[in-house]
């Protein structure tokens, strides 16, 4: 590499840290005013962060917040969820999607669970082993039991992602190792539940897939889509 070609990608590095920097701060007050409150947001339990994240799997949250607290009513623990009977689950689930297939893999996820000691693993080697989880739901895992600094990187936190910082190197974003460079970059910061949440609730309320609002949108100054789209 030339030196002229070195400063210019030491340029760029420099310009895309004090952009990234930027995205943190500005999405992180955002979320302070804007941000959603749903009731796995105030969870006591490793148990109840995670079945919030699992019943958010292809559903709507305000679908998952009219059902959540009877659910955990219902079924309490990992052990309690073990023991269900799966058609009164799927009872539980029936306005969730693929609610038969999921009920099933809940009983199994809870039963592979209490056999190794009623505890989530604390890896990703060790999660990604369990019946049902796969990277997304692993790093969900991490962060919210464990506080590490880990992505909830899905379809919504890579549009924003992609509209800001530019487009995914492939198809498939669980390995694509741009995007998930960058979201994990996203989260290193001392909240990271929180870090996750906001690019989450910016995705769902503002940087839409169709119509992006992106005249209310804290990174309109920062957004390659928004300074394309004007
Ligand atoms: S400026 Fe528009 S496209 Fe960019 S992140 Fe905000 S809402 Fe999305």
């Amino acid at each position: 590499m030339s030196e002229e070609q070195w400063c210019l990608s030491r340029e760029t590095l420099r310009d895309q840290c004090l952009k990234l920097q930027e995205f943190r701060t500005k999405v992180a007050s955002w979320y302070c005013s804007h941000g959603r409150d749903f009731p796995w947001r105030h969870a006591d339990t490793s148990y109840q962060r995670v079945i919030g994240e699992l019943l958010l799997q292809r559903t709507r949250a305000r679908v998952v917040a009219g059902f959540y607290l009877d659910f955990l009513a219902e079924y309490p623990s990992w052990e309690s969820l073990s023991r269900a009977n799966e058609k009164d689950l799927q009872g539980l689930l029936r306005n969730v999607g693929l609610w038969r297939r999921r009920a099933r893999s809940l009983i199994d996820l809870a039963s592979a669970v209490m056999d190794t000691g009623g505890q989530l693993p604390d890896t990703r080697a060790e999660l990604e082993k369990l019946p049902g989880i796969g990277q997304y739901m692993a790093s969900a895992v991490l962060v919210l039991c464990y506080g590490e600094r880990e992505p909830l990187l899905d379809v919504n936190m890579a549009r924003v992602l992609e509209r800001v910082f530019g487009p995914r190197q492939r198809a498939d974003i669980r390995y694509d190792p741009y995007l998930q460079d960058l979201a994990r970059s996203v989260v290193q910061v001392d909240n990271a539940v929180e870090a996750n949440w906001a690019v989450l609730d910016l995705a769902a309320g503002i940087c839409t897939i169709a119509h992006p609002k992106c005249h209310e949108c804290p990174l309109v100054c920062l957004c390659s889509f928004a300074s394309q789209a004007t």
